[in-house]
């Protein structure tokens, strides 16, 4: 008996609904701390994963532990990612219906290593047929494709994810898993041509200027030096000790062919590369009148023979703004400003539209073409919630999307679990929690929120500015509890913000946005007057512009695709904001505890029940256990559930009965249940 304590003191309480003596946070977090420091990373609350980033490899995630977890019991192992998964799995299997994992927290916190290490398991795991390992292949190699091209060094991560991803894996009906379909979110283009102090673009150019074959660099006309290109070294920090340019290069080059990419794709995929790079330096000079020239275009030849497009097209598109009268054209020279406006536009409309393609080539690999019933399990992994020191359009998008998947949390658990008690007739006793659909509301809602403002005003061209986008928001907002601006605050707040800003209270905390740039980033005005330099560029900037416009339909369009599968959480907790091993900062712990409610959701759980199950289902799948249900009961189905738990000793507390279906306590009394099939 004390041994068995002092194995518990050392390594903590595995599932947070048994920590026994109390709820209290301060019990919470110095249960987290203890398994950290002794580098148990994972701990469940119910069947919810919280998870802690170690910041170091962990000998946890060989195939050896991989079949240790492979088709256990959830409880019977210490929590682990790949118990989620299995157990995820295995309920798709025995329900045959569709699930989704959603993998949450802030920016560096882990989401992008747990869905990696999700999709190994399925990968590595499932039953296979050598058939099919292609497929898993494909799977597994899409990954360090899509990094290379949507994530980049930022201040909170070394390799922090720029866009959003939405994984679904098929699975057929023996378990296989035979195809899988990417959805991306949100690219955040802008790093194309900015990249803010101490972070980096996206790791593929580095990659590909440090690793890429002489032959191939020369093809491109590219030098195998980061220094030359201006969109690599506005911030001085090409190069990372964490990242390895050069053999990533490799990795990416390897995966390309495992994705169907022939040579020629491969040499058309890095034209366009290149192409924003040398887009990159193309440099202008003011004539005698102020407006933009080309005194020397080498690098837009190189562009216009990557991307194949008249270089006296592409160079009147970049220092000409054509504007249609009623029966004219007049070409209307851009300043020096301008012109460098339209370069970078081009340069993210053309990188942005590459990401999208590259996205449907993996699709396509991907693709199962069979027709049978196949069901699915859903992987979100977006960027995490950021706060930095300056806070643009591209925060602003981030955090509303990270809002949207806190309500959806909310939805799913907090409030849809205390329903279903109501609704059944269990005696409850409400959970208060900080629901964030008034912050969500704010944001989205139609005609009101910051979103609709922001488009009217993007309808009121040569008129509207981010001034007066912001003067709109405040007679609109005016004395919204989550919203305040250097007007609308008083004294002591407002020497804390710019007149050109404004602040959000978000449910993980305050964000200070400025509104410079947030017009043109909504919609591009002067970028659409360069449609006119050819076909193929409209279409380059047709895409960039629908695409950045329908992202709130998109991201309405996830909630749904989300709602319509059963749910399993993974909770990502940052331990430290220096990146270091081993080190647990119990503020900024408590802090994420505090704003991801899971703080509430234990009391919910605690007080709740961990399962539930229909009448008629739990009848059907326990009945051989009591000789009055087997075989055959011929009764109500709930009368049928009573007599066999009476039989089975269940102790009154441990279960209730509710409308239509049992719900039951603890999971331990289901696997005691489950293990008296084997006695
Ligand atoms: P972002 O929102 O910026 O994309 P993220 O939550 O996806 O952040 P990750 O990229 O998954 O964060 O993790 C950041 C870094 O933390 C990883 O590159 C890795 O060094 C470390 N890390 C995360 N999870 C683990 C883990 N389970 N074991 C070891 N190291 C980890
Ligand atoms: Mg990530």
């Amino acid at each position: 008996m004390e041994g068995a304590l002092t194995a518990r003191d050392r390594v903590g309480i595995q599932d947070f609904v048994l920590l026994d003596t109390h709820t209290s946070e301060t019990a919470f977090l110095g249960n987290l701390k203890k398994r950290f420091s002794e580098d148990l990373i994972y701990t469940y609350i119910g069947t919810l994963l919280v998870s802690v980033n170690p910041y170091k490899e962990l000998d946890i995630y060989s195939k050896k532990q991989m079949d240790i977890y492979m088709g256990v019991n959830f409880f019977e192992l210490p929590p682990h990612i790949y118990a989620l998964a299995d157990n995820a799995y295995h309920t798709m299997m025995a329900e045959a219906n569709n699930h989704f994992i959603l993998i949450s927290g802030e920016s560096g916190a882990g989401k992008t290593e747990a869905s990696k290490k999700i999709l190994q398991y399925y990968a590595v795991s499932c039953p296979s047929t050598t058939l099919l390992d292609s497929v898993r292949d494909r799977m597994l190699v899409s990954n360090p494709v899509l990094e290379a091209f949507g994530n980049a060094k930022t201040l909170k991560n070394d390799n922090s994810s720029r866009f959003g991803k939405y994984m679904d894996i098929q699975f057929d009906i023996q378990g296989d898993a035979v195809g899988g379909h990417i959805l991306s979110y949100l690219l955040e283009k802008s790093r194309v041509v900015h990249q803010n102090h101490g972070e980096r673009n996206f790791h593929i150019f580095y990659q590909l200027v440090e690793g890429g074959e002489e032959d191939l660099l020369h093809q491109l006309g590219l030098e195998s030096n980061c220094q030359h290109y201006s969109y690599l070294v506005q911030d001085e920090c090409a190069n990372v000790t964490s990242i390895n340019d050069k053999n990533d290069w490799k990795t990416v080059r390897n995966a390309l062919s495992v994705i169907d990419f022939d040579e020629s794709d491969i040499q058309h995929l890095f034209g366009i590369i290149a192409s924003v790079l040398h887009l990159g330096n193309v440099q202008f000079e003011a004539d005698s009148k102020g407006y933009a020239t080309l005194n020397k275009n080498t690098e837009l030849r190189w562009v216009s023979t990557l991307l194949g497009i008249n270089v006296q097209v592409l160079q009147e598109g970049l220092t000409y703004r054509k504007i249609e009268a009623k029966t004219d054209e007049v070409l209307s020279p851009f300043t020096v400003d301008h012109a460098i406006y339209a370069r970078n536009a081009l340069a993210k409309a053309i990188y942005g539209r590459t990401f999208t393609w590259l996205v449907n080539k993996i699709n396509d690999s991907m693709e199962n073409k069979e027709p049978s019933r196949k069901t699915v399990i859903g992987l979100l992994d977006i960027y995490g919630f950021e706060v930095f020191y300056v806070n643009s359009f591209e925060q602003f998008c981030i955090n509303y999307c990270n809002e949207k998947l806190q309500q959806l949390f909310i939805q799913l658990t907090l409030k849809s679990e205390q329903e279903e008690y109501e609704a059944e007739g269990i005696g409850w006793e409400p959970v208060q929690f900080f629901n964030n659909k008034i912050i969500c509301d704010l944001v989205e809602e139609k005609h009101r929120g910051i979103i609709s403002v922001l488009d009217e005003e993007c309808l009121r061209p040569g008129e509207a500015t981010d001034f007066t986008f912001l003067e709109k928001l405040e007679e609109k907002m005016g004395s919204h509890p989550h919203f305040i601006t250097h007007k609308l605050s008083d004294k002591k707040i407002r020497k804390t913000l710019d007149r050109g800003d404004f602040r959000l209270l978000h449910y993980a905390g305050e964000v200070t946005y400025g509104v410079v740039g947030f017009i043109d980033k909504n919609n591009d005005m002067l970028y659409r007057n360069i449609k006119y330099v050819s076909l193929l560029l409209w279409s380059i900037i047709h895409v960039y512009l629908t695409d950045k416009l329908q992202f709130k339909s998109s991201l309405l369009g996830l909630t749904d695709i989300l709602m319509s599968k059963e749910p399993w959480y993974v909770r990502c907790l940052k331990s430290n904001e220096s990146k270091q091993p081993g080190r647990f900062d119990d503020v900024l712990v408590r802090h994420q505890v505090k704003y991801l409610g899971l703080m509430e959701h234990l009391r919910v759980r605690r007080a709740g029940f961990a399962y539930r199950r229909r009448y008629e289902l739990f009848l059907q799948r326990y009945k051989p256990l009591c000789p009055a249900t087997w075989p055959h009961w011929r009764g109500v189905a709930a009368e049928g559930v009573e007599v066999l738990v009476q039989h089975l000793g269940y102790l009154p507390d441990e279960y209730k009965m509710g409308r239509t279906k049992i719900f039951i306590r603890h999971p331990r009394t289901l696997f005691a249940t489950e293990d008296a099939f084997e006695v």
